[in-house]
């Protein structure tokens, strides 16, 4: 017997796509319901969209039916449409927990910021979304002491650099994206990758290094303390090693036990914040290979915190599957277009361990 919980009853773990006031569908980047209008908000304590009615004084409001009296203003960053989330009333800068992390954002004076920008944070709000909801540690501090923070800007190189993620402005331009995957010969890329891929260097320091899981990260992904520059530098000059598709999620990944770390960190991401929006949206197809006794439907439990790494795969590899098929019959290419190997599949299931033991 498959027993459920109730729906009610993992309201603010689980992503809620229905407005607090009315039931109406909503989605992460809407700001008003379009059956009772009500204005609509990202509230990150309770990691879901929450309706808002006014509050006595002007640009405060208050959660409808969401708990907390207290009120609640939108994101400074929401004059510039470039976020819905929610800030304390009394907060110094006004900024919401997502936007705080900024270090640098573009010139809006310039032609094209604004609309580079815009899209650069509905990603980075994916990201902190997926972060917060694994419970990773996530602080805002000054930049440079080696919290995470982001640089949006024109003419740099996308990296990492003790937790400051620089992100160029030209990675919001879809043509140039699309330039830039070809010369790279990659079948996927995206802002949101970027910044996945870009997090989990970030947390390879917390994660893995300083509480002393070298050791287990070696046996999986080889030794780090391989020149990276040297490496890097190789891999741009010969390309990927030849057996990259036996050991790992992309050619990329092959260039260094770093990259491979953060080309696995983000495709777990990718992984979980699928399986969790199919969940959501109840479209996930039977799995072939359940093996007997295995549960259907599955249990509702939050994906990101409970689910066991193998019935993660079991979910995650008929629902790509069906992803893919569902993409080519658009003209589309594969939604996800890649094949994991077994030795990628135990660095994912290390990625997932790692997550497990800070959350
Ligand atoms: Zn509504
Ligand atoms: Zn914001
Ligand atoms: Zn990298």
């Amino acid at each position: 017997m498959i027993e459920h919980r109730d729906a009610g009853e993992s309201t603010l773990t689980m992503r809620n796509y229905a407005c607090t006031k009315c039931g109406n569908k909503v989605y992460f980047e809407n700001v008003t319901c379009l059956a009772c209008r009500s204005a609509l908000g990202f509230d990150d304590a309770l990691l879901t969209i929450v309706a808002l009615e006014p509050a006595d004084e002007p640009a405060l409001f208050r959660r409808v039916a969401a708990g907390g009296s207290a009120s609640v203003r939108y994101c400074a960053n929401a004059k510039h449409a470039a976020c819905n989330w929610l800030a304390a009333a009394g907060d110094g800068n006004g900024l919401c927990r997502a936007c705080d992390l900024n270090r640098t954002i573009p010139n809006l004076a310039e032609p094209g910021s604004l609309a580079a920008w815009q899209e650069l944070e509905r990603a980075k709000k994916r990201l902190v979304y997926s972060l917060l909801r694994f419970g990773l540690p996530l602080e805002s501090r000054p930049a440079g002491s080696g919290w995470l923070a982001f640089d949006f800007v024109r003419d740099a190189t996308t990296g990492h650099q003790d937790g400051l993620i620089t992100i160029d402005l030209l990675e919001a331009d879809a043509v140039e994206r699309e330039r830039q995957r070809q010369l790279f010969g990659e079948p996927y890329r995206a802002l949101l990758g970027h910044l996945r891929h870009e997090s989990g260097h970030f947390y390879w320091t917390l994660l893995v290094e300083e509480v002393g899981l070298l050791d287990d990260f070696r046996a999986l992904f080889g030794d780090e303390r391989e020149d990276y520059g040297t490496a890097l530098a190789r891999h741009h000059a010969e390309g990927p090693r030849p057996d990259w598709q036996e050991r790992h999620v992309s050619a990329y990944a092959s260039a260094h036990p770093w990259e491979d770390w953060a080309e696995t960190w983000a495709h777990y991401l990718h992984i979980v914040d699928a399986v969790d929006t199919a969940d959501v949206e109840g479209m996930e197809p039977r799995s072939q290979g359940l093996s007997f006794g295995a549960l259907w439907p599955f249990q509702r439990t939050d994906v990101y915190r409970g689910e066991p790494f193998a019935t993660l795969m079991s979910r995650w590899i008929p629902l790509s599957t069906a992803l893919n098929s569902l993409s080519r019959c658009m003209g589309h290419g594969d939604f996800y277009p890649f094949v994991i190997p077994g030795p990628a599949y135990d660095k994912l299931a290390f990625v997932h361990d790692v997550i497990r033991r800070s959350s």
